[in-house]
């Protein structure tokens, strides 16, 4: 199972999910997609069982 982590960018409101590791995660260094600053806010961990969400 792959530990999949979604966080929203507090600067352009963009959402996103990120799959890494908890080391990785720990480093902090997780920065926006799109406007690639670091000024994003972790939602909840979660682990990716749900396959139903899209066809
Ligand atoms: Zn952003």
């Amino acid at each position: 199972m792959v530990p999949t982590y979604e966080f929203r960018c507090e600067d352009c409101r963009r959402e996103f999910t990120l799959v890494m590791s908890m080391a990785e995660r720990d480093k902090g260094k997780i920065s926006c997609p799109a406007c690639k600053k670091k000024n994003v806010k972790q939602k909840i961990s979660t682990f990716q069982t749900k396959t139903s969400k899209k066809s």
